[in-house]
């Protein structure tokens, strides 16, 4: 299936579920930065939960607050027994450490899974994680490559296919091509996260039935490529834009419906 009609129909699930709850599910959105890109993000949460009914709250702090506010601020959200999930949206300044500020969230209110004890799996492995499994696609016995090692995606996406007993395989900016193209050769799924234009081209060899999981964004030009060319000769191929980031998108959803039932 189509990711944007996997999604709608994921999407259309969970409204209808949310409406008929008495309480609705909440989180909380803090930023601490004028950066456009978190304000892209932020506009896209808020939008994506009101269409199926959950509930938010962005709280905007100034530039110049103290470490030790912040944390203050997220323990009284920890402690607020109406706030399912607690999102600090990245970057924040440079005198606030961000580790400091990920491990304050409680793990049972860590809806982006940043936090090292987090109950969730980060939004974009188990966006990933979700459609494979929508699709059919086994992992456990396979060759599964993941391309990036980055604690957001890479890391966190080679420790899940782990957990389901993938063969898994984990490439970056060092490993050699001569290297990546044997890899890339044997692998049955290839996750891809690297930031880096259409890295993987038609001059790879692939297995025919393999899978390619397509995470990059690069902007050109104002317009999106993905770390994949289009069109590459294997069995399935998530498209750039209107893939992996509708996915991500609707894995937050889903994280919170988590923390509202505290399914973990
Ligand atoms: P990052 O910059 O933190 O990490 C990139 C990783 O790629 C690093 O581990 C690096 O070693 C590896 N890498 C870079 N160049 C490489 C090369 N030539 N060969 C092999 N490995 C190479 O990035 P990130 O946060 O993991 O994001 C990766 C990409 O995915 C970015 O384009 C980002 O915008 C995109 N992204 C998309 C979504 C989404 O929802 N669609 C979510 C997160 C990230």
């Amino acid at each position: 299936m189509e990711i944007v009609d996997y999604v709608a129909g994921e999407k259309e699930k969970l409204k209808n579920e949310i409406n008929r709850l008495e309480i609705k599910p909440f989180f909380v959105i803090i930023q601490i930065n004028e950066d456009e890109g978190s304000n892209i993000y932020i506009k896209g949460k808020i939008k994506d939960a009101g269409e199926v009914g959950i509930e938010v709250e962005h709280i905007k702090l100034p530039l110049d607050i103290k470490e030790k506010e912040v944390i203050d601020k997220i323990e009284e959200l920890n402690k607020d027994p109406k706030v399912n999930g607690i999102i600090v949206q990245l970057p924040v300044p440079e005198h606030i450490n961000e580790e400091h500020i990920k491990g304050a969230i409680s793990p049972e209110k860590d809806i982006d899974g940043f936090n090292p004890f987090s109950k969730f799996i980060p939004c974009t492995p188990k966006g990933i994680l979700d459609y494979l499994d929508e699709e059919g696609i086994e992992i456990e016995g396979k060759n599964t490559l993941v391309i990036g090692r980055s604690s957001i995606v890479g890391k966190p996406m080679a420790r899940e296919l782990l957990k389901r007993n993938g063969n898994v395989t984990v490439l970056h900016s060092k490993t050699k091509r001569e290297d990546m193209e044997r890899y890339v050769a044997s692998a049955d799924l290839i996750v891809v996260a690297t930031g880096h234009k259409y890295l993987l081209d038609h001059t790879f060899t692939y297995k025919e039935d393999a899978t390619v999981v397509d995470v990059g964004i690069t902007r050109i030009d104002g317009k999106i490529y993905g770390d994949c060319e289009p069109g590459l000769p294997v069995k399935l191929q998530t498209p750039v834009p209107k893939g992996v980031g509708l996915l991500t998108r609707l894995s937050l959803l889903k994280n919170v419906m988590e923390a509202y039932y505290h399914e973990f």
